[in-house]
């Protein structure tokens, strides 16, 4: 499958958002990382909410997930709900992977590459900081690497999506540059690769949708739930913004 035919899997253009909000959570973390909810807390939930499709997108990263075997139960846990519930919603398989350099490097196994229906890329811990921590950087070193992070992903033929434009960015340092997010959503969108709307970082979140509509992106929605009640949030947050032409 060519890189243009993933992200369109499960992307809508994002203009289409004009005429419809899709009933989608593509970020869903659970008790395998940092989240607090089961599996089958959030498909109870994503059900009671009325969602269609929701994808799980949990860390890769080793200091989230340390415990022996944890992607293969994860998975079946996964594969499971699908067999129970998969004809009231449709349940993926996905990771949300960091940028391991400023190429095509993801902190992905080739296991997890081959099984996973959705990868959703992003900009953690930026690659190539020597032992320092983002914390240690300058404002215009932060915003460099969150550029370079996000070029990168940007052109990743085994992304689907790319998290949370600016998020590290923003929750570091300083708001990420409108200039330089519409740079990152121009070449995503070339690439085939899908720009994740997030009200959770994107504030004011019709500005960021804007911009999503102006390039001609196609988009996910994303809350990075952490917690049951907020999944489908962002489903939430696009029903009480006025999007505009
Ligand atoms: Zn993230
Ligand atoms: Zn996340």
């Amino acid at each position: 499958m060519s890189a243009i035919d993933r992200g369109k899997r499960f992307s809508i253009p994002a203009k289409d958002l004009l005429r419809y909000i899709p009933l989608w959570e593509c970020h869903i973390h659970t008790h395998y990382a940092d989240g607090t909810s089961t599996i089958r807390q959030v498909v109870d939930w994503a059900i009671e909410f009325g969602l269609t499709r929701i994808i799980f997108t949990e860390h890769t990263e080793p200091w989230h997930t340390s415990w022996e075997d944890w992607f293969s139960k994860y998975v079946a846990d996964i594969l499971l709900a699908r067999k129970e519930y998969g004809d009231q919603l449709e349940i993926l398989i996905g990771i949300e992977a960091p940028a391991t350099d400023f190429e095509h490097g993801l902190g992905i196994t080739p296991e997890m590459m081959k099984i996973v229906d959705f990868i959703l890329g992003t900009a953690h811990r930026y690659p190539h900081l020597k032992g320092r921590s983002v914390k240690d950087l300058k404002r215009d070193e932060i915003i460099d690497y969150e550029y370079r992070t996000l070029m990168a992903l940007a052109a990743n033929p085994h992304i689907d999506a790319i998290a949370h434009i600016g998020g590290t960015c923003k929750r570091y340092c300083c708001p990420f540059p409108e200039e330089l997010t519409r740079q990152v959503i121009r070449t995503a969108t070339l690439h085939g690769i899908a720009i994740e709307i997030n009200h959770q970082y994107h504030t004011p979140l019709y500005g960021f949708v804007n911009l999503c509509i102006e390039e001609d992106a196609i988009v996910t929605l994303g809350s990075d739930a952490h917690r049951v009640e907020e999944v489908g949030s962002v489903v939430s947050a696009l029903r009480e913004i006025s999007l505009r032409n």
